[in-house]
């Protein structure tokens, strides 16, 4: 019988999430009872595990990986420094591995991290091993971040970068409030830890727990919960359809705190050509995966070709309006509107949008009950 040897170990991954996670449970539990914290402990732990996440999340991700909007250079020299803060590899490297993530999803051989190996690989596995061997320094999918000096910088300098954050912050905190080892456990060690593990979520928990309305063509979920704890990365199946939208929860209403950073910087001259997905494209995602999740119960049902019939045309004419009212609403924006006559075509789209608007209510109104209800296609 043949054996398939696994790669080998890489000890000092290993030594590193091991370290870091006894020193961030039992460390900082035992440090607790003997000396206790102060407000400042959990203030800086707070701070410190923002400004690492969202670097990785509005630097790392957003902005390099998917280059859904442009960052000033100062913004990005700060993203930098968070993204060796939180230890997560250089912005070259990981997005290097993200973008062949995106690329070839849940294929076990090129998708770095998987999730159809397993939970433990897609979270943490793949980086105790060297599965990735020669193809680790392989950048041919960055070759355009291979152009900005920043990220260069940071991918020369970034285990210097690493031991000045992560051990020079925690240690300058601890000079300044007089408790060298408090600061080392909290925002040392247990920040770290928090912040590994939260960004892993996305691979492995983001992948397996949580709701497809867009797509079920990969293994992505969307998630609130997990957006909630990781800056809003949590909707990760739209994110996988539409990754060049710089947001990842598309409503007003869904947390995404890394959404508001980027806008934020945008208005303050820091961020720009912030890149987003039509909602018509957005609606039709939707709307063709429903009908798609809702086919398996229509076959189920007697009569069904006519229940499809009639599921096809609803949704053709759902989707026709939701183009028209696409297009007109752009026209508007994109109108200047100096003249009479101008103002006079702009107070007709004016009211057809109305009517749309009204129309698409109840026609989506129609579409929930038959979704709820496939028979009623039938009648
Ligand atoms: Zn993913
Ligand atoms: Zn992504």
């Amino acid at each position: 019988m043949q054996t398939q040897s696994k790669p080998p170990i890489l000890w000092a991954n290993l030594a590193l999430f091991v370290g870091t996670f006894v020193l961030a449970t039992a460390g900082v539990i035992l440090y607790g009872f003997h000396s206790g914290y102060s407000a400042p402990h959990w203030i800086w732990l707070i701070i410190c595990f923002s400004f690492c996440g969202l670097s990785i999340t509005a630097g790392y991700h957003r902005l390099w990986s998917h280059k859904s909007y442009q960052a000033h250079f100062f913004l990005r020299a700060i993203f930098a420094i968070g993204g060796a803060f939180a230890l997560q590899n250089s912005v070259l490297h990981w997005s290097s591995d993200h973008r062949r993530h995106h690329k070839y999803v849940d294929d076990n051989d090129k998708d770095p991290y998987s999730a159809k190996r397993g939970f433990w690989f897609s979270h943490i596995g793949w980086m105790l091993r060297e599965y990735q061997g020669e193809s680790y320094s392989d950048y041919r999918h960055c070759r355009d971040l291979q152009r900005d000096p920043i990220v260069m910088w940071q991918h020369k300098h970034y285990v210097a970068l690493a031991l000045a954050t992560n051990l020079g912050i925690p240690f300058l905190l601890g000079v300044i409030y007089g408790d060298i080892i408090g600061f080392m456990l909290m925002v040392g060690a247990l920040r770290l830890v928090l912040s590994h593990h939260t960004t892993f979520f996305i691979n492995s928990l983001a992948h397996v727990w949580g709701s497809q309305p867009y797509t079920t063509k990969n293994t992505a979920r969307d998630n609130h919960l997990l957006a909630l704890l990781t800056f809003g990365e949590g909707y990760h199946n739209y994110h996988h359809l539409f990754e060049s939208d710089y947001r990842n929860g598309i409503r007003w209403w869904q947390f995404d705190p890394t959404k508001w950073l980027i806008k934020s910087a945008s208005w303050l001259g820091l961020a720009q050509n912030l890149r987003t997905v039509s909602n018509f494209k957005i609606e039709k995602a939707k709307l063709t995966q429903q009908f798609q999740q809702a086919k398996t119960n229509i076959i189920a049902l007697p009569n069904p070709e006519k229940i499809l019939a009639t599921f096809e045309s609803e949704l053709q004419q759902l989707l026709e309006k939701l183009q028209e009212y696409e297009t007109l609403k752009q026209s508007m924006i994109a109108s200047a509107c100096s003249s009479v006559k101008e103002k006079y075509e702009q107070a007709l789209v004016k009211v057809r949008l109305e009517q749309l608007d009204l129309y698409l209510t109840e026609k989506k109104q129609q579409w929930q009950n038959l979704l709820d209800n496939p028979r009623l296609a039938a009648i």
